[in-house]
């Protein structure tokens, strides 16, 4: 089947009878409402059909007149020219289908029903069967006219169906959607319209004399280029062509109009023909969700969706106008904490409160967005002056450090905020890259002290990758178990005797997971040995540190299993020996605060019979400062149990020493950073001799750590202090030795 455009814009003005309205009855369907049907003026319908063309009628109540294609009598098998009436025509149908034909006129006459079907004509070559399809137009309650079409389907069998299911479907789709359809002949400049093409422009079906001029004046100036293309486009492109135009009707009101256009080649050149429908509803439903999709609801700003949209805007606009695109990530500090203690209404009503501090103090036309909970984006218009960004963070730190006044809360709330800034300057990056490195500054900002801003530069990108590097190479160690535990000598300063060890951690890196050795330290040369320094920070940053420790935890009891089993036989045997080494771990406070930390060590010792005495825990000054009630709790109950607890790098800057009466611990290690000075007849000797007086005080013992000379160990063992571990010593080894 080809496909054949049925228009037929040639209207012969036959003088035809009034009620000329020949149609068939064959399968009846009933349309629509008469009054909604398209009128006369155009009746342009595309369908698949066979070869046949179909040919169009027209007939108008008030003159009577009766116009139809010149080719209307060819299909009813009549003589070209001769003259149409519906007595003439009513003549022509073959005995058979009288009926039908007079219940389709008594129909769309009485009833006001469009109609269709199939009818056999008698006519003087032999029976024509032929489609038929009319609709009448109504207008204040009156019959105005009638409108219809022949197409000439003899000798078509099965296909017959289809071409009803065409037709019918096309005049559902019509009914359904409002399509309005058109006809273009750029040879004559002739545009023919259906109705809801007038309503489009906001007129009643027939008002005005379509014409492209009028339809291009009716489309949104804004939107009349595309439309040209639309037409051009179609005759260049076979495919066909569609925009979504804003037409302003003559009616005031704008619509949002899809249309489609195309062109089709035929004997009597290119016709331009296409379909239009108003698309408003879902154009306005689409903005609505966008702006939806793209807002903080809370503050009124854009959200992250929002921010990257513009973000990506604003890159690829920087890019062609050579501007700077600078973007500012914030977090405010304590904003956890607020809505803890003063509730959510505080803290939504102090995120509101930031949004307009922030709409303050930057430059005009900037972005701003919330990013989601207590974070917010800063997006300055792109410029050439975009190079001043430590002004920008500066402004924006200090606009969010002075405190509010929020309802609901019962005095002025701080909440300082921390920034990330960075810029493209003429770099290719894209807005995730930004977003990250803005990001990274940010990280970096809270690290280093928070209520204040970073710059984004390449060293912050290395060390995150190295951070990177190092997760995934600990993830990697502790599902392959490949972590390993060093020892390192601990001796009993007065007597020079070894008596217990700390446990080191290690990890056994695998070529080819891009681990560096540590330089220096205490690797056994050829090993890809791992020193904690690489990994511990990160440890402790995501979590991983508490697996990272029970598994050293764990290690750690076996192996102090095997040093007792060593020296078993020799106290059974009677002999007096000194007793077996204690090994001292490090554990960090997130370790502590874990449920069921205290029974996996208790159970433990209990399983390998270890005295408690002989697994002493380290803890940093850090570790006791951030410890949570749980951690808290766990730690009395370890000490309880006889378990030594202990601080490790004592004097590292944390001079809260509340925690020396709240525990009863067992020993302080001096931070290697005093060691290193001692008898050098600095500030050193005094404030270790004060530190091993203070503990001492407390019934602690002290450990000097990080002794690598003799001079050190000498005046260390003078000062007072009980024990001693250093290079000096013995340096962390696979074993115990
Ligand atoms: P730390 O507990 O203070 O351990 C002592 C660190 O000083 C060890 O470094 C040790 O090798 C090093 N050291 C010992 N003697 C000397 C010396 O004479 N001179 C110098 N320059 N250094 C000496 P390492 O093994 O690299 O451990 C570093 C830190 O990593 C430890 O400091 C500890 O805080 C942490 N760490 C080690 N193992 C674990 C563990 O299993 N769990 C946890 N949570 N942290 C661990
Ligand atoms: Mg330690
Ligand atoms: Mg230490």
């Amino acid at each position: 089947m080809a496909s054949t455009r049925v228009t037929d814009s040639s209207w012969a003005p036959p003088g035809a009878a009034a009620a000329g309205v020949p149609l068939q009855p064959g399968r009846w369907r009933t349309a629509r409402a008469a009054a909604d049907v398209p009128p006369p003026a155009a009746v342009p319908v595309e369908v698949a059909v066979p070869a046949g063309v179909p040919v169009l009628w027209r007939w108008d109540a008030v003159s009577g007149r009766v116009d139809h294609s010149a080719r209307v009598p060819e299909a009813l098998g009549l003589l070209p020219g001769t003259e149409l009436s519906l007595v003439a025509v009513r003549r022509l149908v073959h005995p058979d289908d009288l009926e039908r034909f007079d219940d389709l006129v008594l129909g769309l006459v009485t009833r006001r029903i469009a109609v269709q079907g199939t009818i056999r004509f008698a006519a003087p070559d032999g029976v024509r069967t032929v489609h038929a399809w009319a609709g009448i137009r109504v207008e204040e309650g009156r019959v105005a006219g009638a409108f219809g079409g022949l197409l000439d389907v003899t000798g078509f069998g099965p296909e017959l169906e289809a071409l009803h299911g065409s037709l019918v479907a096309l005049r559902a789709a019509e009914e359904l959607t409002g399509l309005g359809l058109w006809e273009w002949d750029p040879a004559s400049g002739e545009l023919l319209w259906t109705a809801p093409m007038y309503s489009l422009v906001g007129v009643a079906p027939g008002a005005v004399q379509p014409t492209l001029a009028r339809w291009h004046e009716a489309v949104h100036p804004a939107d009349r280029e595309r439309a040209l293309n639309l037409d051009v486009g179609a005759l260049d492109r076979s495919g066909g062509h569609v925009e979504t135009l804003r037409v302003v009707g003559a009616d005031g009101v704008v619509r949002y109009v899809r249309c489609w256009s195309t062109a089709v080649g035929g004997p009597g050149g290119v016709q331009v023909h296409g379909a239009a429908v108003e698309v408003s509803r879902q154009v306005r439903d689409q903005a609505r969700l966008e702006w939806m999709s793209a807002t903080d609801v809370l503050t009124g700003l854009l959200n992250r969706h929002g921010l990257e949209q513009r973000l990506r805007h604003q890159l690829a606009t920087a890019a062609r106008a050579d501007g700077d695109v600078v973007l500012v990530l914030l977090d405010l500090d304590r904003f956890k904490a607020v809505n803890d203690t003063l509730g959510h209404h505080v803290g939504d009503a102090l995120l509101v409160e930031v949004s307009r501090r922030l709409a303050r103090v930057v430059p005009q036309g900037s972005v701003i967005a919330r990013m989601g909970g207590d974070e917010f984006a800063v997006l300055p218009p792109p410029g050439p002056d975009g190079a001043q960004l430590g002004p920008l963070g500066q402004a924006v730190v200090e606009a969010l450090r002075a405190p509010y006044a929020l309802s609901g809360a019962p005095e002025l709330v701080a909440c300082p905020v921390s920034a990330g800034v960075t810029s493209r300057r003429g770099r290719g990056v894209g807005a995730h890259e930004l977003l990250a490195e803005a990001d990274l500054a940010l990280y970096q900002a809270k690290d280093t002290g928070r209520g204040r801003y970073v710059i984004f530069d390449d060293g912050l990108l290395a060390r995150a990758r190295a951070r990177h590097l190092a997760e995934r190479l600990l993830r990697s160690a502790l599902d392959g178990d490949r972590l390993a535990l060093w020892y390192q000598p601990i001796i009993d300063l007065p007597t020079g005797r070894r008596v217990g060890a700390e446990a080191l951690v290690r990890l056994r890196d695998l070529p080819g997971l891009g681990g560096r050795p540590a330089a220096g330290g205490d690797g056994v040369p050829g090993e890809r040995l791992l020193l904690p320094e690489a990994f511990i920070d990160v440890a402790e940053d995501t979590g991983l540190v508490v697996e990272l420790d029970c598994w050293v935890i764990d290690h750690a009891l076996e192996q102090l299993s095997r040093w007792s089993r060593r020296r078993g036989p020799a106290v059974t045997a009677g002999v007096r020996i000194p007793d077996p080494p204690w090994l001292a771990v490090n554990v960090s406070a997130r370790t502590m605060q874990q449920p069921g930390v205290v029974r996996r060590i208790l159970d433990g010792l209990a399983r390998h019979r270890i005295p408690p005495r002989l697994l002493k825990l380290e803890l940093t000054e850090r570790s006791f400062l951030g410890a949570d009630p749980a951690g808290e709790s766990a730690l009395r109950q370890l000490i309880g149990s006889g378990v030594p607890v202990g601080i490790d790098d004592f004097g590292t800057g944390y001079s809260a020493l509340a925690y020396l009466q709240r525990f009863e611990l067992d020993f302080m290690k001096i931070d290697r950073s005093f060691v290193a000075s001692v008898g050098e007849q600095g500030r050193a000797d005094a404030v270790v001799t004060a530190i091993v007086d203070l503990a001492h005080a407390h019934g602690m013992r002290v450990t000097a750590e990080g002794i690598e000379h003799a001079h050190q160990a000498d005046r260390l063992r003078e000062i007072g202090c009980d024990l001693a571990q250093g290079y000096h010593f013995g340096r962390p080894t696979p074993g115990w030795t």
